[in-house]
């Protein structure tokens, strides 16, 4: 901290011991610790966590990096898994895009983007040239081989992964992390919350533990809200005009093969949404995403049992209510909320816990600068907001973009106008075939993800003129064939998944 920046809070108590709550806890308190910050987590022992949430992104590496815990020490307690990225399969139904596969990217991929973007560009010129992100990337490759994407230090080469895990085990990882670091658990109910004449919190009264005051308090409560929501009046902005769906079923179903274990999510468009298949190191969690507007509980959990030839009655399936949307303001007063309390975007992306990390972030970064700590909430505030809408527009994208016609739920997901003017804008130069690089540089700093993210989504669905015309010498393509060649070659420097995780939980470290 600066030395004119603002004390750290002396108490700070986190209600919700979901994920977020505890990430909150272990992160406050690496941070804060020598700062003489004293951090309590209460959470309800009759109100649970979600208990879904098992993909994450890449800034999940740095979460555990920052708080220095190995691969080995937390993924094997955890069922977790190496994640090289996300495969998009049904939704488009353009030949040669039925399917393709949203990678991490590292400086690594750069000559890899080149060719991408070269064929990208001939192909908006309307000539028939291979652009599907997949033939390109070499984390496709290394997610269809089921190899773990740590390869040998001696090719040179680096990709950028992400995790799977199950939600309930990480949470009990990092608390027994965040207590053996002096965090206080208390488990009880919060029933009412007081506040002081200014309207800032002064503490949450719970029947076993009576009032407990703090001088800055994080709603990690899920959907429940009960701090900035219920008793700040924060109001939450639905992104329900965008994003329809607002249900989910999760089913487990066991590996096909225990000795072969995939590297990456699958998210297929179904009917009505979409469904999940993560891989852990001991079962699939599996969820169909869908809107309720368009299909019933019933219907959706019929069909998402014949997607995973599950028919087993016995096999229970959790039925979950999504609120999708954001809080106005995530800072009120002497409250932030983090997690599912603070907003959510359906998991198409698996960014949840990425939008916890970065909120913790933000929020830490804030006591760090000079002036009065009340000063920095607005900036605060849309930061995070600007962060949530570009998550939402490029999700959004993906059902902007989808050509399926076998339900009114596709057609009407295509045929809704309420893009925001960013997402207008990048549409308008792809579909010209205008310089879009450019244009996503212009919209540099508000846009959450990089412009080779966006470029394989539209070109990933085949957002292409129809009848292209052949192409020839003068084009100079680059020959998918021999991308993919170059791949492949370099596929020996990675180890086998299944192979890379056990070895995790004999202590190998990554
Ligand atoms: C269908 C679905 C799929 C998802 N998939 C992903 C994914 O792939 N990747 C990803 O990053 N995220 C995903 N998420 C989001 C992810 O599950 C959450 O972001 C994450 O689990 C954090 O939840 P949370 O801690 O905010 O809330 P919760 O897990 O709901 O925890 C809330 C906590 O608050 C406590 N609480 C509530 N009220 C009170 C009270 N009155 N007194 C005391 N305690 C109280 C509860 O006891 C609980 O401990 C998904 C979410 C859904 C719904």
């Amino acid at each position: 901290m600066l030395e004119n920046s603002p004390p750290a809070p002396a108490r700070v108590l986190i209600v919700g011991g979901g994920t977020a709550g505890w990430m909150t806890a272990a992160w406050l308190a690496h941070v804060w610790a020598a700062h003489g910050t004293r951090v309590t987590l209460i959470e309800s022992d009759t109100i649970g966590i979600v208990g879904v949430g098992e993909g994450s992104t890449p800034k999940m590496r740095r979460f555990f990096q920052a708080l220095g815990i190995a691969d080995h020490a937390w993924m094997p307690q955890c069922n977790a898994t190496y994640k090289c990225g996300i495969r998009f399969p049904h939704w488009s139904t353009r030949a040669g895009y039925e399917s393709y596969y949203h990678p991490f990217f590292t400086q690594s991929d750069n000559d890899s983007v080149r060719a991408f973007h070269h064929n990208v560009s001939l192909r908006q010129q309307n000539v028939d040239v291979t652009a599907n992100p997949d033939w390109f990337f070499l984390s496709n490759w290394v997610a269809k081989k089921r190899c773990a994407p740590l390869p040998d230090p001696r090719s040179g080469y680096a990709v950028d992964y992400a995790y799977h895990f199950d939600a309930r085990l990480i949470g009990e990882f990092l608390r027994t992390w965040a207590t053996a670091r002096g965090v206080t658990h208390i488990v009880d109910t919060v029933t009412s919350v007081q506040q002081h004449e200014n309207g800032d919190i002064a503490g949450v009264s719970t029947p076993k533990n009576g009032v407990l005051s703090a001088d800055y308090f994080i709603d990690c409560t899920g959907f429940a809200n009960v701090l900035a929501g219920k008793t700040l009046g924060v109001p939450f902005l639905s992104y329900r005009p965008w994003l329809f769906n607002d249900r989910a079923v999760a089913l487990p179903t066991p590996l096909e093969d225990p000795n072969s274990l995939p590297s990456e999510t699958v998210s297929g468009a179904l009917k009505y949404g979409w469904a999940w298949k993560i891989p852990l190191t001991n079962r699939y969690g599996n969820g169909y995403v869908y809107a309720s507007d368009f299909l019933d509980e019933a219907a959706a959990e019929r069909e998402l049992r014949a997607h995973l030839k599950l028919p087993d009655e016995n096999v229970a399936a959790r039925h979950l209510k999504m609120r999708v949307g954001r809080l106005a303001r995530t800072w009120e007063r002497n409250c932030v909320a983090i997690g599912l309390a603070q907003g959510f975007i359906e998991p198409l992306e698996a960014t949840a816990l990425m939008l916890v990390q970065d909120t913790i972030e933000q929020f830490i970064a804030a006591w760090a600068a000079p002036g009065e700590i009340q000063d920095q909430r607005a900036g605060f505030n849309q930061k995070v907001n600007l962060i949530y809408d570009s998550i939402r527009d490029y999700i959004f994208m993906h059902y902007k973009l989808n050509s399926r016609d076998d339900t009114p739920y596709w057609v009407a997901a295509r045929e809704n106008a309420h893009a925001s003017d960013s997402v207008r804008q990048v549409l308008a130069i792809w579909d010209e075939g205008g310089d879009l690089l450019a244009e996503i540089r212009r919209q540099q700093g508000q846009m959450a993800y990089s412009p080779t993210s966006w470029f394989c989504i539209l070109a990933g669905m085949g957002r292409f003129p129809r009848k292209p015309r052949r192409a020839t010498g003068k084009h100079q393509a680059v020959d998918p064939n021999a991308a993919r060649k170059q791949c492949l070659e370099l596929l020996r420097y990675f180890p086998d998944h299944r192979l890379s995780v056990n070895a995790l939980a004999h202590g190998a470290s990554a």
